[in-house]
């Protein structure tokens, strides 16, 4: 089905949108939990993402409407400091109230948003529709900012008005993404490199478990917190600011003050995933798919049993394709505790792939899974068309 936003936004508001913005979504391909511990994560922006339309308006308001979700907000320019309860509209006020203390001048202005991306599943729908607000504002009214600058924006919105921890992968990669490239990013220094994803026979298969992530948001403050518990304990011997920076070998020379066991599955995922990244790097630059996939299944493993962020349905996503031929690798991608998995299909058994893998999930979680073939794009970007692809 076609969306035709200019129709949309003149059924809402009565007048043309002035310009329309497409930003992605992202997959990680590998290097989970590891942003905000200061590592090496390698995403990539998706073909799924979220359209804004935007036209000024004289009223001093500010006023937004989703067509993924009922409920609609009109917020007074000298309201756009507060928090509105929980609606979705928090993440465009966020951005906006950023600006604003940043000494932009931002007067009214109507939105309206489209998302393809399956909302709360591990894909970013929360940092695209963040950096799509950014990108539009900072392009239609010419605020001046570079990408990396609506990157520390956003996160900010992600950390201080909507309360998660998170670090900075996922606005990161909706806005550097770029065609059949993933990104090598250092969170720590944010130091990064575009790698060509040249998966020959192979393409990346996202499926979406389908299971809200109920507690997803505090089980993830809770891990940040576990990190920082252990950091603080290696501390006591070495000055570190992130665990990222111990390869596997020098945790082990320092591993044993941390004398609580949750705690020492917790680093010890961070550390591993972290070297695991580097090595995937080089499988992917050096076309080797097979040794990529392997690192993929560890991760997925490490993150199941060290970190405890999986479950039921990501594991037997994973758990079906580690039996499926025409599997290499697969791992859940995102947070975690539901949403989505990833997996290197060879090409051709896309439909074989999306029937058994629907059968086994069926038989065992009781509901089926949502099984797409992405393609990996640009990011956020002007649309000349207005039509939003569901
Ligand atoms: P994820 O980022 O994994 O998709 P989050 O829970 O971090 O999940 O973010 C999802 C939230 O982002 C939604 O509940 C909603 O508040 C907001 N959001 C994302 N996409 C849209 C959209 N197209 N329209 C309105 N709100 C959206
Ligand atoms: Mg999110």
């Amino acid at each position: 089905m076609n969306i035709n936003l200019q129709e949309k936004f003149a059924a809402q508001y009565h007048k043309n949108a002035e310009a329309i913005y497409f930003t992605p979504g992202r997959v990680n391909l590998i290097g989970e939990h590891i942003d905000y511990n200061g590592g090496l994560v390698m995403p990539c922006a998706i073909s799924l993402g979220t359209w804004v339309a935007i036209a000024p308006n004289n009223e001093g308001k500010f006023r937004f409407k989703s067509l993924n979700f009922d409920l609609e907000a009109t917020v007074n320019s000298n309201t756009v400091n507060d928090k509105n309860g929980t609606t979705w509209a928090n993440y465009p006020v966020g951005v906006i109230n950023e600006f604003i203390k940043d000494g932009r001048e931002i007067n009214g202005l109507d939105f309206l948003f489209y998302g393809n991306i399956p909302i709360g599943s591990g894909l970013s729908s929360s940092a695209s529709i963040e950096i799509a607000t950014a990108y539009a504002l900072n392009t239609y009214l010419n605020l001046g900012y570079d990408k990396l600058a609506l990157v520390k924006i956003a996160k900010r919105v992600e950390n201080d008005f909507i309360g998660l921890n998170s670090g900075i992968m996922d606005q990161f990669a909706v806005t550097f993404g770029e065609e059949d490239k993933a990104i090598v990013l250092d969170c720590d220094t944010l130091k990064y490199k575009m790698v060509d994803v040249d998966l020959g026979n192979y393409v990346v298969a996202i499926i979406n478990t389908n299971k809200p992530r109920e507690l997803a948001d505090s089980k993830y403050n809770e891990r940040v917190a576990e990190c920082q518990a252990a950091l603080k304990l290696l501390n006591e011997e070495i000055t570190l600011h992130y665990l990222c920076e111990l390869n596997a070998e020098k945790f082990a020379l320092h591993s044993h003050l941390i004398n609580d066991e949750t705690l020492l599955n917790r680093a010890t995922h961070v550390v591993k995933e972290n070297d695991r990244v580097h090595l995937a790097a080089k499988a992917l630059s050096g076309g080797d798919l097979t040794a990529f996939g392997r690192l993929m299944y560890a991760s997925h493993e490490s993150l199941r049993t060290l970190y405890e962020v999986s479950g039921k349905e990501l594991d037997a996503v994973v758990d079906f394709c580690s039996d499926y031929k025409h599997v290499i690798g697969a791992r859940m991608t995102g947070a975690g505790f539901g949403g989505c998995a990833i997996a290197l299909l060879e090409k051709g058994y896309e439909e074989d792939f999306a029937k058994h893998l629907t059968d086994y999930y069926v038989d065992k979680i009781g509901y089926p899974a949502t099984i797409y073939v992405s393609n990996i794009s640009d990011g956020p970007h002007l649309v000349t068309d207005t039509i939003g692809q569901t």
